[in-house]
């Protein structure tokens, strides 16, 4: 299977390159990154437009250009390690690749390959009203995408295969949703990174809601003093140190509704993890440390990736006395702003937690000399608040997905709720980071997420 996903801006920034008003074809191009997995996701780096002195000829079914035009563009490929793409608008609404297309796909092709080492070589057409033609050139064969996705405020899936039939399970779904909505979910391969408290209720949620694969990531075992909260887990569990992943896949498959698991007990800082959450549609981050944050903050990132980021904070004296009950959903376009720029944490909070994963001596050391703060940790947590921001988080999920609420989805890049003191907000957030963001659309790197920690 192939993809491609680029950010709405990047979409936007296509579109209006090669869709003019006067209904003549234009041509743009762009540089992706790649993760290449089971399936091979291509994922837009940059976009880089053609000046109008660079066209030979501009007519409504056809468009050529000076081959100096591209050099730039292959040279950067090339020492970027990036893919070429080429897009271009079929304003008559012609719906597939035409003669001149093939002869120009193959020709182009052949230069990527040979200027860039072998490189593939992608190929878009889009037409006015955003339907989508999609191909790649890869290593001899000539394949369409399986799935073009959009990455905004709202999340949007061209061309992803119908999924047939509805099942009984699946009947009310369908009913709110509509088929094409519940068909698009049964095609989604969602990474939940972190399945205790809020994990697990994020799982059950997404698995009954016909999502069709789910990437669980978390690698520990369950323990008696978690069964206050873990949905699905029992005493035998925590008995067998049975880990979590492992419970959790089981209790999906007894579901029977056909969601298919990848269950890895496993840390987020391997390479095997950062692999495998990156081969995902969508990101769920339920973890609770600020460079686990941090990290699928920046993966989402370098793959395009919308993310979910869940966060509880209860505030108990211990002896009853309860201060805060307050709990956060973000979400997080690639491109746009970052926990970072909502001020979730600082890189200093960064370190220390990685001090505190990494070498825990020299942590509990500076943490005595007071020169870190320190990282809470077991901190109190009951089921019923959990409940409320998993499910906080996968309503946002659907309502981008199927936009169905009054105001725009940007309005909700941050939800908040305090049950102490009776507040629920959401908001806008029309920042940008400089550090997340600088790594946008770089797919697959050496090391990984350029971290010398996942070095292989
Ligand atoms: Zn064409």
């Amino acid at each position: 299977m192939t993809f491609l996903r680029a950010t709405a801006e990047q979409w936007t920034g296509l579109t209006e390159a090669v869709l003019h008003a006067d209904g003549r074809e234009a041509v743009a191009f762009a540089l992706c990154g790649v993760a290449r997995r089971d399936r091979v996701t291509y994922v837009v780096r940059d976009i880089i437009a053609l000046d109008d002195d660079a066209y030979l000829e501009r007519a409504p079914d056809r468009v050529t250009w000076r081959t100096s035009a591209i050099v730039p563009i292959l040279d950067r490929a090339a020492r970027e390690h990036l893919t070429v793409m080429k897009v271009h608008g079929h304003p008559g609404g012609y719906d597939r690749f035409s003669e001149l297309d093939d002869a120009s796909d193959t020709s182009l092709a052949a230069s990527v390959a040979s200027w860039c080492n072998d490189a593939p070589y992608l190929s878009v057409i889009m037409l006015p009203g955003g339907q989508v033609v999609a191909r790649a050139y890869d290593g001899g064969s000539i394949q369409p995408l399986d799935g073009v996705d959009v990455v905004g405020d709202d999340l949007v899936y061209y061309t992803r295969a119908d999924h047939g039939t509805t099942p009984d399970f699946a009947q009310r779904i369908e009913q709110v949703f509509g088929k094409r909505t519940l068909s698009l979910l049964r095609t989604l391969r969602i990474a939940v990174v972190g399945c205790s408290g809020t994990g697990s209720i994020v799982i059950e949620q997404l698995a009954r809601n016909c999502v069709g694969e789910l990437i669980l990531v978390d690698p520990d075992v369950i323990e008696e003093k978690n069964l206050n909260r873990i949905i699905n887990a029992t005493r035998e569990d925590a008995e067998r140190k049975r880990p979590k992943v492992e419970m959790l896949a089981a209790a999906i498959e007894r579901m029977g509704l056909g969601t298919r698991v990848e269950p890895l007990a496993i840390d987020l800082f391997t390479p095997a993890a950062v692999r495998a959450v990156s081969s995902a549609d969508i990101v769920f981050g339920c973890v609770d440390t600020v460079d686990a944050r941090h990290l699928l903050n920046q993966l989402c990132s370098f793959y395009v990736l919308p993310y979910f980021d869940l966060g509880v904070k209860l505030e108990a004296d211990g002896a009853g006395g309860v201060e805060q009950v307050c709990g956060s959903v973000h979400y997080l376009r690639p491109g746009g702003g970052s926990l970072l720029t909502r001020r979730m944490y600082t890189l200093d909070a960064v370190q220390a937690a990685a001090l505190r994963r990494t070498d825990p001596v020299e942590y509990a050391a500076r943490l005595r000399e007071k020169y870190i703060r320190g990282v809470n940790e077991d901190r109190p947590a009951v089921i019923s608040v959990n409940m409320l921001i998993a499910s906080l988080a996968v309503n946002d999920f659907l309502a981008r997905v199927h936009p169905y609420r009054h105001e725009s989805s940007s309005a909700y890049a941050i939800q908040r709720v305090s049950l102490s003191h009776d507040i629920y907000v959401h908001e806008a957030d029309a920042t940008t980071c400089q550090v997340v963001g600088r790594n946008l659309g770089r797919g697959d790197v050496t090391p990984l997420l350029n971290l010398a920690e996942l070095s292989e």
